[in-house]
């Protein structure tokens, strides 16, 4: 498949798409991206690559980071885990407070707000130095030391995140949170703040595209048992309240970001991240879901 053509004539495709959708601005910081850009790059397991316009410009992950900070807990906890978060998806938006009320403090999903939250709860009681080993493992699995946190988003959103100062007070309460909520929060915020390009990610996400590959890295383990279930957490509960869309629309298993950030993989074969920061009203990138659909489409290629 010539990836590097299919890609250049999705551009083209999508262009009209180019104004759809505003970028996230209740993270201030955030609203100072400039919200015209659009990049794109896959890689293969087999070591090809793809890419266009700013594949290589860094962006706010955002929560793109709960993959990685699940595939810690998972490591770290194993099954343990599903006690203190669910695995189902809620179909309410990331940031609700509703059902998590209704449950009792126990998140629906990991790539909730909450459930994040919980998890970033779990890593400060069990890291040794949870903001330089989170780091480290991105590190490890993109293989690029160059990767950080910005703390001046981290700043931002912890100034304006009064939705999730509510969720971890509700999860305290509950008791589902061990540690003193400001230090949660204040992780939690810096765990999104991780700045990737979408090479990045797309290598990064090629960890979990190749189950079959050995997923060791920072001293963070998965069998290929758990690098498939994650898979499956990211086709169910991936795009908020989108992830039956996505999986109607797109076919494959990933993850999105209030940044405009989207990964996906396609099992044994590739990874893709595309971003773009205007968002759709459920907060996944407009031209994002646009190329991820004729990528799809095209190629032939989804796991259905
Ligand atoms: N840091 C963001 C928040 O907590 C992440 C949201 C997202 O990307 O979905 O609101």
């Amino acid at each position: 498949m010539d990836y590097q053509q299919v890609i250049e004539n999705i551009y083209q495709e999508i262009l009209p798409y180019a104004k759809e959708g505003k970028q996230a601005t209740y993270i201030p910081e955030l609203a100072k991206v400039n919200p015209d850009q659009f990049g794109m790059c896959i890689n293969t397991i087999y070591g090809e690559s793809a890419s266009i316009e700013s594949a290589d410009t860094r962006f706010s992950i955002q929560s793109i980071s709960k993959v990685f900070s699940l595939a810690m807990c998972l490591s770290i906890k194993g099954d343990e885990l599903w006690k203190r978060v669910g695995k189902e998806p809620s179909g309410t938006k990331f940031n609700s407070l509703v059902q998590l009320e209704l449950e009792q403090g126990i998140p629906r999903n990991p790539f909730l707000n909450s459930g994040a939250i919980v998890m970033a709860d779990i890593l400060l009681s069990t890291l040794a130095n949870p903001e330089e080993d989170f780091l480290n493992f991105v590190r490890a699995v993109s293989g690029n030391n160059t990767i950080d946190y910005n703390r001046e988003v981290a700043a931002s959103e912890r100034e304006n995140g009064y939705l999730n100062a509510a969720i971890v007070n509700l999860l305290k309460y509950n008791k589902n949170i061990d540690n003193e909520i400001e230090r949660v929060l204040q992780f939690y915020f810096l765990m999104c703040s991780v700045e990737m390009s979408c090479r990045e990610l797309s290598l990064a996400f090629l960890a979990f595209a190749n189950h079959r590959r050995k997923f060791d890295y920072a001293g963070i383990t998965l069998t290929a048992s758990q690098v498939k279930r994650m898979n499956a957490i990211m086709q169910t509960c991936g795009f908020y309240d989108e992830a039956g869309e996505f999986a109607y629309l797109v076919g494959l298993p990933g993850k999105s970001g209030v940044g405009g950030g989207i990964v996906a993989i396609y099992p044994l074969q590739y990874s893709v991240a595309v971003w773009s920061p205007r968002l759709n009203a459920k907060g996944n990138s407009v031209m994002g879901l646009k190329a991820l659909e004729l990528l799809t489409s095209e190629t032939k290629e989804s796991i259905f």
